[in-house]
């Protein structure tokens, strides 16, 4: 707790607002559920966004970032900062086999990952300001809120697109959620420092020299260079990168041959790069490149390595992180936020804003008490709703909090 804020909205306002609109949240929720949009293509998703925003009074630029939008709510104008908040609406290529009465009406798709609640969450919270700032009309918004519904966040392009369609001009802090469903329902998870990790893909071709199966001494065998390849890289990441900078990579495809008795004179490998530390980000296309290298030229076969940087590490700003966690903690009590201890080396494209100013990504408990918990991207994956009221309470305190806290003001410190 800072006891420096001074809070102007009492966040019991904040909580009563939420508790009304709850039924209609809910319902929100639960058309955009059964109405899943794959990456890219969330044009009714975005359509029917941009009509919510739209009644609530929030003037909405569609098309941005392809099937994105933004939507601002306007301030008083006396404070010039503005604070954006990014949901993303995209869903998964999977197959839905929760028994909910609002399931996926489309075979093939479903929000396994919970951008159902993210978008939820975002329009709710825009609504109970809107509401904020009719019951409290001046001191409680002086600067203006941003929304960005962001498309194709599971294929990690969504938040480049928005950025490059000005998304995040005139931006100042900008404030993310995922859910998680290992924090339970109506909890809330902060943490300082790194959320999630960089996730760096890879594809490497190794090119040998074909020949029978009995007389390998006249060929140059792919496959049995992949195996050393793929040993070498899992044994060497361990002893030559400093254990207190995670690092994980994997292979997880990989192809090559075509009988039995014929060697190989083609493989080719596919995987992806986790790791926390810039440096260590930056070393690894070399590094690969070394080992993959000598191992191919010491024994005369070619190959080639396409290393493709993904999206970089989520590094929350502090007193953004501080923001959410005081928010959170006024608003729903201590018991209900978790400060998290450690990081994720799952990847998020939040990241991509993050170059254009600081902010900060909260993970918010979908978890059940009395059911199973299964994982993000499970078919069967399902949100406990408590979530809904958490999200918006925590983002909508923060919302009002931020123009009235000290360490937020510009000139903002690097964290
Ligand atoms: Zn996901
Ligand atoms: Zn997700």
């Amino acid at each position: 707790m800072n006891a420096a804020i001074a809070p102007p909205v009492a966040p019991d306002l904040i909580k009563s607002i939420t508790e009304a609109l709850l039924p209609r949240l809910r319902d929100i929720r639960r058309h955009l559920h059964a109405h899943p949009e794959l990456s890219g293509q969330e044009t009714e998703t975005a359509a029917y966004v941009a009509g919510v925003m739209s009644s609530i009074g929030c003037p909405v630029r569609e098309g941005v970032g392809r099937t994105g939008l933004v939507a601002e709510l306007a301030g008083t104008g006396a404070d010039p900062r503005r604070l954006a908040i990014r949901a993303d609406m995209d869903a998964l290529p999977i197959q839905e086999e929760t028994l909910l009465a609002y399931s996926s009406l489309r075979p093939g798709v479903c929000h396994a990952c919970g951008h159902d609640i993210h978008t939820t969450v975002a329009l709710g919270t825009a609504m109970v300001l809107a509401e904020v700032r009719k019951t409290l009309p001046g001191e409680a918004l002086p600067g203006d809120v941003r929304f960005l519904f962001q498309p194709a966040e599971e294929v990690a392009q969504g938040a480049r697109w928005m950025v490059a369609d000005g998304a995040m001009e005139g931006v100042s802090a900008i404030l993310g959620l995922h859910v998680f469903p290992t924090i339970a329902g109506g909890s809330v998870g902060v943490r300082y420092g790194a959320l999630t990790a960089a996730a760096d893909d890879l594809e490497l071709i190794i090119r040998g020299e074909s020949g029978h199966g009995a007389r390998p001494h006249e060929a140059v065998d792919a496959i049995w260079l992949a195996a050393q390849v793929v040993t070498t890289l899992q044994q060497a990441i361990a002893r030559t990168h400093n254990p207190l900078r995670p690092v994980v990579l994997t292979i997880g495809q990989i192809q090559g041959g075509r009988a039995p008795n014929v060697i190989a004179d083609r493989v080719r490998l596919v995987g992806t790069v986790r790791s926390l530390h810039p440096d260590t980000t930056a070393d690894l296309p070399q590094w690969i490149d070394n080992i993959v290298g000598g191992i191919c030229r010491s024994h005369g076969a070619r190959y080639e390595l396409n290393y493709r940087p993904g999206v970089p590490s989520v590094h929350n700003h502090d007193a953004l992180t501080r923001l959410l966690e005081t928010s959170a903690r006024t608003a729903l009590g201590d018991g209900a936020v978790e400060v998290l201890a450690e990081p994720s080396l799952g990847a998020e494209d939040f990241s991509i804003y993050l170059k254009e100013c600081p902010g900060s990504m909260f993970r918010l408990g979908v978890g059940w008490s009395d059911r199973p918990n299964y994982p993000l991207h499970h078919p069967k994956f399902e949100a406990n709703e408590a979530a809904i009221a958490a999200g918006v309470i925590t983002l909508a305190s923060a919302a009002v909090r931020y123009w009235h806290t000290p360490e937020l003001k510009p000139p903002l410190a690097e964290a």
